[in-house]
């Protein structure tokens, strides 16, 4: 047996892992590797591999840097199953085809710069269309947690809890080449204790184990600290009479967002202000949630059963319209919009930056403080030459997204530790260690000067992709 790590290695994004074995080849993951765009665009293309030659792929969870190149595999000649976790054969329905709407509108852009510059440059071309997109979600199969399903000769599977996005799942790969062995590959890990989903599991009696170490040797912080940290924010801006801009990813951190805004509410500690969903995708995903009682906690599961929902309580408005988005930029209420589109967000930054009376980081190094608003916002550029567009940040396919620090996103390193182990808790240096030795996270650090407010962020600060992991 053979593992080809050909995505997400030295890097984080484009997570592809090839098993071969005598009697069959399975494919785990087809992300999409995100970085500068002319880059990204000959990585995304050149998949490494023959897909004719796969007989069955896995996929872990939803997010683009893992599921994002399925339809140019399909386009390119796979016709085998894709087997994922419900959840996320909903989500990569909207997800995937909201990829491949982006990277037509990125083309038809980079295309007219092409033409307006008479530069000596072949026209792009987006990677897959939405027929593609449609064609891939036809090859998927669907397989709830926790049930052995055999997907090629000698290879069987089991999904397990990863707590990291809605569907997300740890797979185990009972492999029988000319011996048995137990591949256990995590996907992206989340976090214990965190909202709407159950912890993360650990599944025993793994000869090998394929481990995400997106975060490195970082620590988040304590989950505990964030709804007093949000609950002062949200006075501070209210008193103020002003905006409280939260970028989230769409999926997964939005809800959690609007989960421990609705804890607030409950205690009292939510001032009287509306708090707006300004998002098409995160509100598609919203409704992908509601429709997935299956992978939520116990907590969450009682919550439901009220009248106060974490998707739909008083004051809670959701906002896919652009002249809706465009009303509430020009409102002057004190509100809380969360946001993840790039485009709507910028308006928004630039419509109330530099303010007084918004969000804005208020302490130095206090992580709920630096996720709200980042200072002089400037307007979404538009024009420019060709070669500074192709050097952007933004790769084709990915939203752009804001980093959010108010609820920590996957696994970090005390808790890959843990989790490898035994499930005890407690950071463990060696992996501490290993994670940062293979942890690349480029531009990370000059990030956080512009979070803590040491540099003058540019345009790209505002609208870089802090990855979707
Ligand atoms: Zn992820």
């Amino acid at each position: 047996m053979h593992i080809d790590f050909i995505g997400a290695a030295q890097t984080v994004t484009g997570s592809k892992h090839l098993i071969r074995t005598k009697h069959a080849n399975v494919l785990l993951d087809c992300g999409m590797f995100q970085g500068r765009r002319r880059e990204s665009v000959e990585r995304n293309k050149n998949l490494g591999f023959d897909p004719a030659a796969l007989d069955a792929v896995v996929l872990s969870h939803a997010h683009i840097d893992h599921s994002g190149t399925l339809p140019l595999l399909v386009k390119q000649g796979y016709q085998g199953p894709i087997y994922t976790t419900p959840a996320t054969r909903d989500l990569c329905a909207v997800m995937l085809e909201d990829s491949a709407v982006i990277q037509a509108a990125d083309a038809r852009y980079i295309n007219k710069a092409i033409d307006r510059d008479h530069a000596d440059m072949e026209h792009v071309e987006p990677l897959y269309s939405v027929d593609d997109v449609v064609r891939t979600l036809q090859q998927v199969i669907a397989v709830p947690y926790h049930r052995w399903m055999t997907i090629a000769r000698g290879v069987k599977i089991m999904f397990h809890d990863a707590g990291h996005v809605l569907g997300s799942a740890v797979t185990a790969l009972d492999i029988d080449d000319d011996t048995k062995k137990r591949i256990v590959y995590t996907g992206d890990l989340g976090r214990k204790n965190m909202p709407i989903l159950r912890d993360p599991e650990v599944v025993d009696g793994a000869d090998m184990l394929i481990i995400e170490s997106t975060y490195g040797d970082r620590l988040h912080g304590p989950i505990d600290a964030v709804d007093d940290a949000l609950a002062a924010v949200l006075a501070r801006t209210y008193q103020r009479g002003g905006k409280v801009i939260i970028p989230s990813f769409a999926l997964e951190r939005a809800q959690e967002v609007l989960y421990a805004i609705r804890g607030l509410r409950k205690q009292g500690r939510m001032p009287p202000m509306p708090v707006y969903v300004d998002s098409p995708l995160t509100v598609k995903i919203t409704d992908i949630f509601k429709l997935h009682p299956e992978c939520y906690d116990a907590e969450m599961r009682a919550l439901l059963q009220g009248k106060d929902t974490p998707f739909e309580f008083e004051g809670l408005h959701y906002i896919s319209d652009t002249e809706d988005s465009k009303a509430l930029d020009a409102s002057k209420e004190a509100s809380v919009i969360i946001s993840a589109s790039g485009g709507r967000q910028e308006h928004h930054l630039h419509r109330r930056l530099p303010g007084a009376a918004h969000a804005r980081p208020a302490h130095r190094g206090t992580p709920p403080a630096r996720a709200n608003v980042r200072r002089r916002a400037r307007p979404p550029r538009r024009g420019g030459d060709v070669q500074r567009l192709l050097r952007t940040r933004r790769s084709a396919g990915p939203r752009r997204l804001h980093r959010s620090r108010v609820l920590a996103g996957p696994a970090q390193a005390g808790h890959l530790g843990a989790w490898r182990a035994d499930g005890s808790e407690g950071a463990d240096r060696e992996a501490r260690r290993a994670g940062a030795a293979q942890c690349a996270r480029p531009g990370t650090r000059h990030l956080d000067r512009v979070l803590t407010g040491k540099r003058r962020p540019t345009r790209f600060d505002l609208v870089r992709c802090a990855r979707v992991s």
